[in-house]
This record gives C-alpha cells, structure tokens and sequence, in this order.
C-alpha cells in the first residue's frame, strides 16, 4: 500500500510539473511580451541584488568621502576627478573637462539604445550640523570672500554615489544588456548653469546622442526603501533676477533732502505682491519671492541704493515672460512715482532653469518596473513641485527623460513627522538633511540599474 501509494504520488507529482510546464509554454505563447519582461526582470533584479552586495562597502566608503569633501558649484575639481578615477576602472572611456569639471563616461556593448544616467556633483554654502562622524568639516571662502561652510545639503553625495554603483553593476553584468552607456556627471546645478555648460560643450554632439535619459534626487520627506514620481510636468521655471533700487542719499534727519532707496524699495516689495495675485490666471501656478534687500550702513544714513534678489517662478514660458516683464514695470513705475532714477532691473540668463517635464511613456515604464521590483506601495505618485532642477535641459534638448525621487529617511522618522507637526523633517538644503546610507544607496542603485537595463536588457 505504502509502496503503491507513493508510486502513485510520484505519478501525480509528474502531472503536474507537467501542467505547470504546458502553462508556463501556454502562458509564454499567449503573451510572450509582458511574460518574458516579468521573468527577465526577476532575473535582472537577482543579478543586480548580488552584484550590489558584493559592492556595497565600496559604495558607503565613496558616499562618507564624498560627503566629507563638498566641493560648491563650478569647484568640482577633486570630486569629478574621483568619479573619472571610478569609472575608468571599470572601463569606461571618460573625458573631463566636458563644461566646467563635467565628466562624460561611454560604455559601448553592441548595437542597441544609447541611455543617459546623470549625476550632479556640487554642493551648497551650508554650514553641516548633522553631528554625524563624517559630516563636513569644509570651510571655503564664497566670491563675495565671506566664510561659507560647505556642505552637501542636496544629496548630490548620494546621487554620485548611487551613480557610481549603477555603473559598476551595469558594467559586471554586460551579457545582459545591449547598446552604450552614457554616464555624465555634471557641476553647477546648483546655480542653474551645469546642464547648459555641458550642453554648449558638446555633450551631445561629440558623444553618443542619448536615446533616453534618466537621472534621481534625493527626496528629504519620503521614507528609504521607496522611490516617487511625477508624469509630465515635474518642476517649474525658475529665474533669478537683480533689482538695483537708486536713490538719493543724505542724513537720516534731513530726509527732504533726498530720495529715500529704502522706502522706494519697500514700495516695490508690495507693489510685487499684486502681480501673481492680480494678474496672473489663478489656475497658471507662478511665485515671485524677494529673498534678499540690503541697503545702507547706519541708523541716521539714507543710503543712494538697495539691492534686491528676487526668485521668479512659472510653469509656463507664457507666464514666465509676463512675471519677468511686470518686475520690470512695476519697479520702474515706482521710481518714476518717487522722482528716483530709473532702477537697473537684471536677468540673469545663465541662471534660468526651464521647467522639467518627464516623458510620460518612459515614466510610466519604468514607474511599471519598479512596482514589480520595488512592491507597489512603495511607488508614489508626486503632485509637481515649484522647484527647479536642470536635468530639464537635456528634456528641452529633444532627449525623453526621467527624473525621479529617491528615499532617503527612517520610515519611523517620517511617521512621527507625519502626526506631529511640531517636528518636522529638515528639508533639502537644510544643515539638518542626513539620508540613511545603507538603505537609500541599495534603493538608488537597483532602482537606477533596473531603470536602465528595462530599455536596454535584452
Ligand atoms: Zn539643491
Ligand atoms: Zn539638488
């Protein structure tokens, strides 16, 4: 009986490795798309797992290094020389010097898509006060030879990091994809003018023109371990223009005697006010922010000027040029109502970031990939954001690009946050922002490696 029974299991055993066999063949032949992607995507993930781990020391060693040694924007020299150091070693072709310090990096494997993973390298005048062990100790003096701290409050460590990592996987395992590899580390992105540098450089003139481009940013309220996303429009227009209010000086106490800049500057802070309210579309999102005056030097001293910095913002090229122009009249109206000379009103082109739109088919591939890889919960969907980023640039250059946001906070951390708003997050750019290395890096770098190898696995 015994004996007989378990022929009998045998027997069935047999059936139905032999049904789940037709199936797979079954499934295969009704859908050989979405079935061979599923399964080839588990297996890149496999591979990828393991070339991480065997990696990930090397990783968290270059991310505290980086992190200890920010460089500002347009000084990238040590770090872009580190990161051409980590790419040649792992047979990258890499030219510096690509604009500024930008660095490019081509891997050729074949005939196939050519795709872009871009990193940004500099950091922020911030002084660090995160009191981790390796936080920046970094002390530089700005251009104006005040000094600065110098920190990496953006993440841009991270996003090198998470970089270099993807290249190395995606090197080591080159029997499972095919076509070239474009990996560009860019200066200045803080100041609006990397992308731009790189791009009047040549970038993609003299290498390979990419088919897709994909770059992350660290995202200061999202938990690590999960990754967001926006389709479309993602970051606004940002603009940075000069207001040079001229007056009159004098004494504080003969004020007849003058045309007070303060006040006329005052006058124009307000008289701003009304532009966004009273004549932009309220459904056409647009912030006009003064975030810097500074005028004169003594209580009872009416100074002849005060400086102005103002931060513009739009989604619209439409509404960019109305914000721009309305500056311009309102400031100039109110020095002609004061009796003043006329201000100087300056913007700064190079400092223009246009508005980021991700391409919708490739976001919502690969947002696809990372539900599968990720688990879908740990996906989210983002509403756009004022910010600028100018990965848009390379957008704008006609290339369908990816941006999207990387975790990098303790889950509990961000719960707490959540319940108690008396304690909320640093945010980027803040001395506080700490991502959590080990889970952030592994996040960035299977997420950035499945991305890639989805339009170029074979
Ligand atoms: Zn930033
Ligand atoms: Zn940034």
């Amino acid at each position: 009986m015994r004996q007989q029974r378990r022929v009998s299991n045998q027997g069935r055993n047999k059936r139905v490795l032999l049904m789940a066999a037709a199936l797979t063949l079954l499934t295969v032949s009704a859908l050989p798309g979405e079935d061979r992607s599923s399964s080839a995507t588990t297996k890149r993930v496999a591979a990828v797992k393991e070339r991480l781990a065997a990696d990930y020391e090397r990783m968290e060693t270059l991310y505290k290094h980086l992190h200890s040694n920010p460089e500002l924007s347009l000084h990238e020299a040590a770090t872009s020389a580190r990161l051409a150091q980590e790419l040649k070693a792992i047979g990258f072709d890499v030219t510096q010097r690509v604009g500024g310090y930008g660095l490019v990096g081509v891997l050729k494997n074949g005939d196939g898509p050519t795709v872009m993973v871009r990193t940004d390298m500099d950091a922020l005048p911030v002084i660090e006060r995160t009191g981790l062990p390796y936080a920046s100790k970094v002390r530089k003096r700005d251009k104006n030879e005040n000094e600065v701290g110098v920190m990496h409050a953006c993440g841009h460590d991270m996003h090198m990091t998470v970089w270099t990592g993807t290249a190395r996987v995606l090197a080591s395992m080159k029997d499972r994809w095919k076509g070239t590899l474009l990996f560009i580390a860019q200066p200045a992105e803080e100041i609006g003018a990397g992308a731009r540098m790189m791009l009047e450089a040549g970038l993609f003139k003299k290498f390979p023109r990419p088919d897709y481009a994909f770059a992350l940013h660290c995202a200061a309220n999202l938990p690590h371990g999960s990754v967001a996303y926006t389709e479309g429009l993602a970051m606004a227009n940002v603009d940075s223009v000069d207001i040079i209010v001229h007056g009159k000086g004098g004494h504080g106490a003969a004020p007849h005697t003058t045309i007070d800049p303060v006040v006329l500057a005052a006058r124009i802070v307000l008289d701003l006010q009304t532009l966004v309210s009273r004549e932009i579309n309220p459904i056409d999102p647009a912030v006009v922010t003064v975030g810097s005056i500074h005028g004169g030097s003594k209580h009872n001293i009416i100074p002849n000027d005060v400086h102005m910095q103002l931060t513009v913002r739009s989604t619209k090229d439409s509404v960019r040029k109305h914000l721009l122009d309305g500056i311009r009249r309102i400031a100039e109206a109110a020095a002609k109502g004061a009796g003043a000379p006329l201000p100087e009103v300056k913007v700064n082109p190079a400092e223009f970031t246009p508005a980021l739109h991700n391409d919708p088919a490739l976001t919502s591939k690969t947002v696809a990939v990372f539900k599968e890889v990720l688990g879908p919960d740990k996906v989210v969907s983002r509403p756009p954001m004022m910010g600028g980023e100018d990965f848009s640039r390379y957008g704008r250059a006609r290339v369908p690009i990816c941006l999207f946001w990387l975790g990098t906070i303790d889950p509990k951390r961000v719960a707490e946050a959540e319940k108690d708003p008396a304690r909320p997050l640093p945010s980027l750019h803040s001395d506080l922002f700490a991502p959590v290395p080990e889970p952030t890096i592994k996040t960035g770098v299977l997420a950035m490696s499945v991305a890639v190898l989805h339009v170029l696995g074979k």
